[in-house]
């Protein structure tokens, strides 16, 4: 195979587009990857990396770094915002024997796209292109090529397979003709990032989740720029108010004091309005050309698991891809990846993300007494926190996927 044969052609330099770089890249096979971007995204979106995705990502030190630059949070909270009370509590110390992460490392997704930068840029054979546009996907049998617009004009580039790994709005996906079934929420989530420190104040862990008939929140702990780090409160808003009215100084110190009342103003350093989706990918494969990340599915953030399955997914890819392209394994290793990734993603992601939204938004009141009495009996057992953790985790459903083949699908 000549070395553009053997070429792997990526579009989208977000964390799950440099991982695949970097895993692709360092087993010696050439690498170009494309980004629309001028750098990095200074993108304040995920943060909580579970310890199915930090055992992935412990090779050459990865998982460290991330705990070294975030916050190590071995616990989460479940509250009744109502009531104030604590309605259940879970240790990931009751899986010290599933992972060597028994624990949720906060660091935001702009440091991992760094750290996985840096690690990309010390391997010869990859190139990261950014400043670059993806405008068009064609493939044939033997080859996939790509029209891009960089900074010399439009140029072509061809390789022996195309990662998609472009977002939610993927040109990959639907250029080539992938359907992105789902639905979109009707509210969207408004995140407003505040330096007051709610542990000290309320005794709030790292990873706490309220439930209100009213309006859930999630609130979490990220380290920023060092100590003493920052707090994150994720909202669901009014559909029938404008981004203006939602983002207004007023609106947002209405919305932080009426969840958390205090008698100072709140110091709001950051504020994003996000549109959210639950959509799959109808295949990861469509001949050349593979999905990963955003681009194969988007989830709501409640439980952080879709930058988690993004992770997952271009460790599984680049694994197969190797194997394919270094040892000859027959093509069909990729079916197999997107039989597993697309089952994690339809199966769990989906399922698990719809349910932490319905448990923490749950109107009636019958409803709600049964959902927070069943999370404090679950948190009161052990073999059933276990089993609870290992689904939250991430580590089920790895496990579910290790055992597929694509003869018993
Ligand atoms: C509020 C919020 C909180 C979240 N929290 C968590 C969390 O705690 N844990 C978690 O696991 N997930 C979380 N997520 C989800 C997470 O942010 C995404 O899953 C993650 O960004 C996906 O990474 P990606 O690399 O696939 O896509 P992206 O980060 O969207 O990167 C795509 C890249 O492709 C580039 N691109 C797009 N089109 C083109 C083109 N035509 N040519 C070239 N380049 C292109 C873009 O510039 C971008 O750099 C959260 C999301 C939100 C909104």
């Amino acid at each position: 195979m000549t070395d553009e044969q053997r070429r792997i052609l990526i579009a989208g330099g977000g964390p799950v587009g440099l991982l695949c770089a970097w895993l692709l890249g360092r087993q010696g096979i050439p690498v170009r990857l494309f980004d629309v971007n001028e750098g990095p995204q200074a993108d304040p979106r995920a943060a909580t990396t579970h310890p199915a995705t930090l055992d992935l990502l412990a090779d050459d030190g990865l998982s460290a770094d991330m705990a070294r630059v975030g916050l190590v949070a071995p616990i989460f909270q479940f509250w009744d915002r109502p009531t104030g009370r604590k309605v259940a509590e879970f240790d990931h110390a009751l899986l010290k024997d599933d992972t060597e992460h028994p624990f949720v490392v906060q660091c935001e997704q702009f440091k991992t796209a760094k750290l996985i930068l840096e690690r990309a840029r010390d391997v010869a054979n990859v190139e990261i292109l950014f400043g670059h546009e993806v405008l068009n996907v064609e493939q044939t049998g033997s080859d996939v090529r790509v029209e891009v617009r960089g900074p010399d004009g439009v140029t072509t580039h061809s390789g022996g397979w195309l990662i998609g790994a472009d977002g939610g709005r993927s040109i990959v996906r639907k250029q080539s003709g992938i359907a992105f079934d789902g639905f979109t929420w009707l509210e969207r989530f408004i995140v407003l990032t505040t330096p007051f420190d709610f542990e000290r104040s309320s005794g709030y862990c790292y990873r706490s989740y309220f439930a209100d008939p009213d309006e859930w929140c999630n609130c979490f702990k990220v380290s920023a720029d060092g100590p003493p780090g920052l707090w994150r409160t994720v909202y669901p808003t009014n559909p029938a108010l404008s981004e203006e009215e939602l983002m207004s100084d007023a609106a947002v110190q209405a919305r932080m004091q009426k969840f958390f009342p205090s008698n100072e103003p709140y110091e709001i350093v950051h504020r994003n309005l996000y549109v959210t989706h639950q959509r799959v990918a109808e295949t990861f494969r469509k001949g050349r050309v593979l999905l990963a990340g955003d681009s194969a599915h988007l989830n709501n953030p409640i439980g952080g698991m879709g930058l988690n399955g993004g992770i997952q997914d271009a460790a599984n890819l680049a694994d197969k891809l190797g194997r394919v392209i270094l040892d000859r394994a027959p093509d069909s290793l990729l079916d197999l990846f997107s039989l597993q990734r697309r089952t994690v993603a339809t199966e769990f992601v989906q399922q698990q993300s719809i349910e932490n939204k319905k448990r923490l938004e749950a109107r009636d009141p019958e409803t709600r007494k049964r959902n927070l009495d069943e999370l404090s009996a679950i948190a009161a057992d052990p073999v059933r926190a276990r089993q609870f953790l290992l689904r939250t985790s991430m580590i089920a459903s790895q496990r579910r996927i290790a055992s597929m083949t694509l003869e018993a699908a």
